[in-house]
């Protein structure tokens, strides 16, 4: 494992892409409105960050291990699906839907990744507290991304907040980010207090809880990236890109 230690170079640019990167992804979010497809939001996000001088970063993706590169800038995952949704012309959205938005952006070489969950029109109050502790289960865990503590303090706060009132997605986890879109170390969204890699100032790391109303067991798709839940209940995604500083952690993909 190796853990890239961002210089204050990288750090000013990467601050600057994860600026542009949050504008985009909050005026994207507005548009997940009754009636939108998930492509007419990918082209949205995806002529947003060209226009602020950005590359999307998801687009022809090659994660290890699979065999098509990813064909958006987006990913759009609802209800039932948890993360890595494919945007389509066919799926529209509609009243009631919860839907995870997450992007990443490549500016002046350097990456940055953000993910929010928003309700499309009228939602119930299962899903909006669902949403509301997985943005909370994200902040406990950046709360803990101090220096001296450990990749497993933000897995441990993180599964002590959420307190087995939700499934905790464990296959997928948050991971470093800067140099490229995933770096070392994987950030689990539960684990064991004082564990795993020292958090040091000048990492950049995305923490992103993934939290299910049902099970935390999830199945793949045939498409190598939907990841839905197994048992088909509904699931919240919130994500930030964050820097390790002497003191408090500092979001770095906030507007
Ligand atoms: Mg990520």
């Amino acid at each position: 494992m190796s853990v890239i230690i961002k210089t204050q170079k990288q750090i000013d640019i990467i601050r600057e892409g994860g600026k542009i990167l949050a504008k985009v992804l909050a005026k994207t979010a507005k548009k997940a409105q009754p009636g939108i497809s998930t492509l007419e939001l990918d082209k949205y996000a995806h002529d947003l960050i060209k226009a602020e001088g950005g590359i999307p970063a998801f687009l022809h993706y090659k994660p290890e291990g699979v065999s098509v590169a990813y064909p958006a800038s987006l990913c759009v995952s609802a209800n039932n699906t948890i993360v890595h949704g494919i945007p389509s012309k066919n799926q529209i959205l509609k009243e009631g839907d919860i839907v995870s938005i997450d992007l990443g952006v490549k500016y002046k070489g350097l990456f940055t990744d953000h993910a929010v969950t928003v309700a499309v029109g009228k939602i119930s109050k299962k899903d909006k507290q669902l949403i509301e502790d997985t943005r909370k289960a994200m902040e406990v865990g950046i709360a803990a991304a101090r220096p001296g503590n450990t990749v497993g303090d933000i897995g441990h706060a993180i599964e002590s907040f959420v307190n087995r009132r939700y499934g905790i997605v464990r296959e997928l986890s948050g991971h470093g980010v800067g140099v490229k879109i995933h770096e070392d170390p994987y950030i689990p969204n539960y684990g064991k207090a004082g564990k795993g890699q020292k958090l040091i100032p000048g990492m950049i790391i995305a923490i992103e809880p993934m939290l299910n109303l049902g099970s935390d067991h999830i199945i793949s798709m045939d498409d190598q990236y939907t990841i839905k839940t197994a048992d088909g209940s509904r699931s919240a995604h919130f994500e930030h890109t964050v820097l390790i500083t002497d003191g408090d952690p500092e979001i770095l993909t906030a507007i």
